[in-house]
């Protein structure tokens, strides 16, 4: 890899999650201007995409994706395609580029370079639409044990990437607080059911991916044309109540369960930038089926990505101890790639439109610390997990912070996802 450096000197410390050759793109507020705008972030920075455009900085682009560059969500932009983002990346690395003058002598340099600090991240896209899949054949095998030990992969689980429509107006940005929702469930002695606050809640850790480029109704992508269509990935927090999952999943699949909150990370990694850690494609065992023909690509890849879950709790916040990891794992132990779940999920015609998010599913490796999910991590809460404030986690209570963080390293240097947090409030009137 590369070691191009830049002349913000926070981007070139080996343990900045946002070096050069990252340039995640996010949606960002900032106090002095009153639209939310197009940004990148950059070392402890993020650089003012709208700003670049209205001085001229950005003038070798075509018209609409300057037009484009200036909305304030990426919808636009990314539905130009996978080239025009590459583009437009190519001309912002320029300008942050340590030979490059242009924007480090401006006299407007300080305005359109300002401190995280300084800044609020906003939701990055408009979603229209969010599916999520279920791609981690040790996650799958792990809860299908749980709730049927006799048959715990179902039978279709190695021939398709098993997903579900979610709900896209409950996802929210990192930092925004979760409340404990209330649901339907039923006791260890079973029926009737209650209403209260749900007891069970979990978080899921997940890597999600918005959709660029859209496509036709009618028209199923190509596996081979299936990364055309992706912008970048974030980090996704599928926030979930194991106790109404449990009395409602059956037939149709997980509904109130999952559709209170979902939270993703604030800035949207492209494929460019995480194109070193492309490795080759994902496991499978000697006896698994093999893929059906549109699921087959000789090119797909896996990708290195290590995934870290993190929890503090109101105690520890207190007492000013960081988040404690839980889980340790990496998207490369993915069955199903994104360009399987992205030729399955349109090989009945269904289209694509730019914003759409699909999620992976809980990402779990094959060892116990690599569980990405309370539910597996406890073992349903039989083998609860330590913190270092004294107390036990068999499911999250209220004042828990869930951190997700997400980086790609070699050679010295990161591309790193930032952080996906939320804090769980308490249950209404409880
Ligand atoms: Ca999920």
């Amino acid at each position: 890899m590369t070691t191009r450096r830049s002349w913000i000197e926070s981007a070139n410390d080996p343990g900045t999650d946002f070096p050069i050759e990252n340039l995640p793109f996010g949606v960002v507020e900032r106090s002095d201007e009153s639209e939310p705008r197009i940004a990148v972030a950059i070392g402890d920075r993020v650089l003012d995409l709208r700003e670049c455009v209205s001085r001229g900085l950005l003038s070798g682009q075509r018209d609409e994706v300057r037009r484009a560059l200036s909305s304030d969500s990426l919808n636009t932009l990314a539905g130009l395609g996978r080239q025009v983002s590459s583009t437009v990346r190519r001309a912002v690395t320029g300008l942050l580029d340590a030979g490059d003058d242009r924007l480090r002598t401006s006299s407007d340099r300080d305005h359109l370079v300002r401190p995280m600090s300084e800044i609020r991240s906003v939701m990055p896209f408009r979603i229209g639409d969010y599916t999520d899949f279920y791609a981690s054949e040790h996650h799958a095998t792990n809860v299908g044990s749980m709730f049927r030990p006799d048959n715990p992969l179902m039978p279709n689980w190695k021939h398709l990437p098993v997903g579900y429509h979610g709900r896209a107006s409950s996802i929210v940005e990192s930092g925004r607080p979760v409340r404990r929702p209330h649901g339907q469930t039923v006791g260890p002695d079973g029926p009737p059911p209650s209403y209260g606050p749900v007891r069970l809640l979990d978080y899921e850790l997940e890597m999600g991916f918005f959709i660029g480029a859209g496509s036709e109704l009618g028209s199923p992508v190509p596996i081979e044309r299936a990364l055309d269509h992706v912008f970048g990935l974030v980090l996704v927090n599928d926030w979930s109540a194991r106790d109404v999952q449990k009395w409602e999943y059956q037939p149709l699949g997980p509904f109130n369960a999952k559709n209170f909150a979902t939270t993703i990370s604030p800035w949207v990694v492209t494929l460019d930038a995480l194109e070193p850690f492309m490795v080759s494609g994902p496991p499978r065992a000697t006896d698994d089926p093999r893929n059906l023909e549109y699921l087959r690509w000789g090119d797909d890849v896996a990708m290195d990505i290590e995934l870290e879950v993190a929890i503090r709790s109101t105690q520890m916040r207190e007492r000013g101890m960081p988040a404690h990891r839980v889980s340790l794992g990496n998207y490369r132990d993915m069955y199903w790639t994104i360009a399987q779940m992205v030729a399955h999920h349109t090989s009945t015609g269904c289209d694509l439109r730019p914003g759409d998010l699909m999620a992976s599913g809980t990402v779990s490796g094959p060892t116990e610390d690599s569980r990405g999910c309370l539910l597996e991590r406890t073992w349903r809460g039989e083998r609860p997990i330590s913190l270092p404030d004294g107390t036990e986690r068999r499911f999250l209570q209220d004042g828990d912070e869930v951190v997700i963080r997400g980086w790609a390293e070699r050679d010295g240097r990161r591309i790193g996802f930032g952080e996906c947090t939320g804090l769980v409030l308490p249950a209404l009137g409880g």
